[in-house]
């Protein structure tokens, strides 16, 4: 790469998991060359087309080459073009490892939605390494050999990893850089947090290996910290390589170089922070660290483009890490990675227009030659500048930080200058030290850090779990799967808690854990699992609270809210029927078997599919949202519900999860939607972790993820209205249920639809406006009256009770007044609706409907003794589940029923028709005629009241014409 490059941009497809196999999930990416295709799976057909610098086709074409290695298949149509792991390393990795060499920086980073594959990329899982172990592995294979070659530099290589959450975001905001980084947690899987290191010399991958075993070795810690949602946090790894040399001139050279590797959170929020408008933004600050960083590639792409753009680089942790790396000095590579299934097209979709933008980008990279060498350079020449300044008294500000000289004095000035001076010639003096202790310094630290351990290295944990009973924990990120390994004694009994209980074997935090949880007891070849009353033990999803089990090879278990563990015993395996065991299989069988959805893959609809998925991310949240405010005294329940769009008043969209919060107390009721719940969620579980750890946890209740404004509007409920009766000019006057979030009747409504003229004047039998075919009103103007009489027996709670709609295209929303203190509120609303009788509206009132919204206050209710609302995390068996059954509101039925009362009413009009003509008939026949004129007929079949139509019929004997 030389300077001016654009940044890297590779995009590659990952496998169906288990889920789109068994659904068949439509594949909506095709690549061919350097060409990425994706197509629009909602029938639309729609394809769109881009282009990047690597595009890796990693979805079929492969097979296990016998060790576990995804090998391309060569007997396969698509072997040919599949990339493997090698091949990814071969074309990104190795590039940037001979970057550093050279002396550059680099920054690669995976960006993507949760589960497409950016760890795969990254890290790789288990023989199918990613990046970063083949990275390690080469530089210290190629350090080893410069060696052996007798090279007669000295090598440093420093790692080290981060994440950044949630915490702390806003405190970072205020410093800046590297530093900052420093605050932020250790990642857990490095292990670091124990000892808060930051940097670690390493000798060896294996040793980086070693150390993240390291990290979960103290159970307790990373069975806590693990339950981290990793899809909301960044990983960084930073590598530092530093090859010193002394010159010919016998001076000290170094040259260094940082590559940062970074596997993103998941993007799938990047674009919804805001939307939900909550209160607690700040909690999304992981979101806003995306969007950031899509904010500065976007500008950095401007600028690439010849715009002058500032980059906001400030605006999160992330930018600020990642600013040499997106625009300063560094070298630049993005891997997008892709879901191919048909219910990601969204995500799939917006993650290539991201890529599209980052390939824009420019970056600058200059060898970082000799930082010391560099530093004293501009040290010199700013001591230059500094006596120049003394002499000739012009202040050069660009030496001074920030704008505060703007305002100084010219002594101040001056005294300044003098600090400044001596400043920097005391860092000469120090850099120079600094040098020579940096040797000994390192290579003393990679003593230091060189691991003692008396649990053995990873290969031999591996060969012991082969042969060994024992248990694994499964974690929604496939990545911190297997990290907890506790092995089970023979003819022991193995005590699982809290571990504030006596002789904890395994002790575990979190969720609902209570001091003894249960057992593991294992005799003669048999283990049994000893269950005890109010502690929440789920085995392969139902709850076995207070009984004993027998355990076989690959029972999930679940213990407390969020503890997911895995029995495997190796001994005897013959009576197994289950494959290796994932989370998400975990999460689907609790969700059939304790919340009663069906969960099948097979013949869903995308929707469906999509709202699967959706409960598999928050069934869990929800639970551990429960124990988490139980463990504080929060006093607030969660329950998930699932939403038709017309229970929650929309006409259009799916149905999606929502999570009611309620106060134990008050009995307030707050909906949230599925964002503002995973959002406020990831701030609970800080708080938890804090308390846990016996930190400050208390925050004010505007940070209070459990705090939401009682006195904010609720929506009680909505009312479907059809407007098919419209559209033959016919009234509809209907009571209707008002249904709740839930799709259960809250009460009912008065409601109706009057064609009238434009004025409002409703129309009679009289003015004859009935129209046998709807098509008949194209071309005249519709105008038509919205009345909303009352509601009816709604719940006591609410007072300032009203309502609001839309109709149609309308894009404000008309309210009616708010009444107060009733649960019979009459609203008395009229309100004219004008429409152009166009076909696309004409052909909206035959089949169309808008949806009356009735919001109100939930009134204050003082805590009543024995009126608690039970918590049901601790001993409950159940979920935390409000409406199970989606089809309980049903609109199908009230259209139906409506569509009746309109049948029947144009009944009714042809019926009358039908007797006139009869009766014209019988007149005709009595008068002998045998002729009647056609205006007479016409008069008489049109004739709106039965009185207009006697009239006509008393015409017919005067009529001239032959008599019969
Ligand atoms: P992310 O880090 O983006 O959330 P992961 O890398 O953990 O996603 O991938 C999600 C799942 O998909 C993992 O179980 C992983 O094994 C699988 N997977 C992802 N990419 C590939 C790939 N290229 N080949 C095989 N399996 C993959
Ligand atoms: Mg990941």
């Amino acid at each position: 790469m030389s300077e001016g490059e654009n940044v890297k941009v590779a995009v590659r497809v990952r496998p169906f998991n288990g889920r789109e196999k068994e659904r068949n999930a439509t594949l909506i990416i095709e690549m061919s060359g350097a060409q990425t295709k994706i197509t629009d799976p909602s029938g639309a057909n729609e394809e769109k087309k881009f282009t990047f610098d690597f595009s890796y086709w990693s979805h079929d074409g492969c097979k296990d080459d016998g060790s576990g290695y995804f090998a391309p298949d060569t007997s396969h149509s698509n072997g040919k073009k599949f990339a493997d792991q090698q091949k990814v390393f071969n074309e990104l990795g190795v590039g940037v490892l001979k970057n550093a060499w050279e002396g550059y920086n680099s920054t690669l980073f995976a960006y993507g939605q949760t589960g497409s594959g950016k760890s795969w990329s990254m890290v790789g899982y288990g023989v199918n390494k990613g990046i970063v172990p083949l990275y390690c592995d080469m530089l210290f294979k190629d350090i080893a050999k410069k060696k052996e070659e007798g090279a007669k530099e000295q090598f440093e290589v420093t790692f080290s990893m981060l994440e950044i959450y949630n915490e702390n975001c806003r405190d970072l905001l205020d410093s800046s850089g590297k530093k900052a980084a420093l605050r932020v947690r250790q990642h857990p899987k490095s292990g670091f947090y124990a000892d808060g290191l930051n940097e670690v010399p390493v000798g060896s991958y294996e040793e980086i290996e070693q150390r993240t075993a390291e990290g979960t070795r103290n159970r307790t810690v990373a069975s806590t910290k693990m339950n981290a949602t990793s899809s909301r946090a960044h990983t960084i790894v930073c590598i530092k390589f530093i090859q010193k040399s002394v010159n010919d001139a016998g001076e000290e050279m170094a040259k260094s170089s940082e590559v940062n590797l970074v596997d993103l959170a998941g993007s799938e929020r990047a674009e919804s922070t805001g939307a939900t408008g909550d209160r607690l933004k700040e909690g999304a600050a992981i979101n806003q660290s995306l969007s950031s960083l899509g904010n500065c590639i976007a500008a950095l792409a401007d600028q690439a483009g010849g715009k002058n753009t500032r980059v906001p680089y400030r605006n999160s942790v992330l930018t600020k890490l990642l600013k040499n790396a997106l625009g300063g000095n560094s070298k630049t590579i993005m891997i997008a990675a892709l879901s191919p299934a048909d219910i990601n097209y969204d995500e799939t979709l917006s993650t290539l227009r991201y890529a599209d933008r980052a390939k824009q980008i420019k970056c600058s990279a200059k060898v970082n030659e000799d930082p010391t060498a560099a530093l004293i350079r501009e040290l010199q020449e700013e001591n230059e500048k500094l006596k120049q300044m003394l002499a000739t008294g012009k202040v050069d500000v660009s030496l001074m930080e920030g704008d505060d000289t703007a305002d100084m004095t010219d002594e101040e000035r001056a005294a300044m200058k003098n600090e400044l001076k001596e400043e920097y010639e005391s860092m000469l003096e120090k850099n120079k030290k600094d040098m020579d202790n940096m040797e000994a310094e390192f290579q003393k630290r990679l003593e230091e850090a060189k691991l003692t351990s008396d649990y053995g290295s990873i290969a031999e944990i591996n060969e012991k779990k082969k042969k060994h009973p024992h248990l694994y924990n499964l974690n929604m990120d496939p990545q911190m799967t297997g990290k907890i390994i506790h092995f089970i004694i023979e003819d022991d009994c193995t005590i699982i808690g809290n571990g504030k209980g006596e002789g904890t074997d395994l002790t575990l935090r979190g969720g609902s854990i209570i001091d003894i949880h249960c057992k593991i007891n294992h005799k003669d070849g048999v283990f049994t699992l000893e269950t005890f009353p109010n502690a929440r033990t789920l085995r392969n999803g139902k709850a076995v609270t207070n009984e004993t089990k027998t355990l076989k090879h690959h029972d999930r278990l679940v213990f407390g809210t969020t503890q997911f563990f895995v029995f495997a015993n190796p001994l005897d395996t013959s009576g197994c029927k289950v494959e290796e065991p994932t989370f998400e299989m975990a999460q689907a069988e609790i969700a059939t078997k304790s919340g009663g959805f069906d969960m099948s893959g097979a013949n869903k609809s995308r929707e469906e599919a999509l709202l699967q998925q959706e409960l598999l991310e928050i069934m869990p949240a929800v639970e551990e949202a429960n124990s988490v405010s139980e463990a504080l005294g929060k006093k607030k329940r969660f329950d998930l519900m699932i939403v038709s769009p017309e229970a929650r008043g929309e006409l259009n969209g799916r149905t999606e999860v929502m999570v009611k919060m309620t106060c134990t107390d008050t009995k307030h009721e707050w909906i949230w939607d599925r964002n503002k719940f995973i959002d406020r969620k990831c701030i609970m579980s800080e708080m938890m972790d804090k308390y846990e750890d016996g930190l400050e946890w208390q925050v004010p209740q505007d940070k209070d993820p459990f705090y939401d404004d009682p006195k904010a509007d609720f929506h009680i409920g909505s009312v479907k209205m059809w407007l098919q009766s419209v559209s033959y000019m016919i009234e509809s006057n209907e009571t209707l249920d008002v249904t709740d979030f839930k799709g259960s009747p809250v009460g009912k409504m008065s409601i109706g639809v009057f064609p009238c003229d434009p004025k409002g004047k409703e129309f009679t039998e009289k003015d004859d406006k009935f129209v046998e075919d709807p098509n008949a009103l194209v071309g005249k103007n519709i105008d038509f009256k919205v009345k909303i009489v009352n509601a009816r027996g709604l719940p006591n709670k609410y007072t300032d009770v009203y309502c609001k709609y839309k109709v149609y295209l309308e894009d404000k929303f008309t309210q009616t007044k708010a009444i107060k203190d009733t649960t019979n509120p009459d609203f008395n609303h009229e309100r004219v609706v004008s429409m152009q009788g166009t076909q696309e509206n004409v052909d909206f009132l035959k089949t169309g409907a808008f949806i009356v919204q009735i919001w109100g206050k939930q009134k204050d209710q003082k805590p009543k003794a024995g009126n608690k609302l039970k918590m049901a995390a601790a001993g409950g068996q159940g979920l935390h589940v409000v409406n199970t059954n989606q089809q309980r509101f049903d609109p199908e039925k009230v259209k139906y029923m409506m569509e009746v009362t309109a049948l029947k009413k144009r009944q009714e009009k042809m019926e009358h028709k039908l007797t006139h003509m009869r009766k014209m008939i019988e007149v005709a026949e009595e008068h002998q005629k045998r002729k009647v004129s056609t205006k007479l007929i016409k008069d008489i079949y049109n004739a709106p009241t039965n009185d207009q139509a006697e009239k006509c019929i008393a015409l017919i004997p005067l009529e001239k014409g032959r008599k019969q």
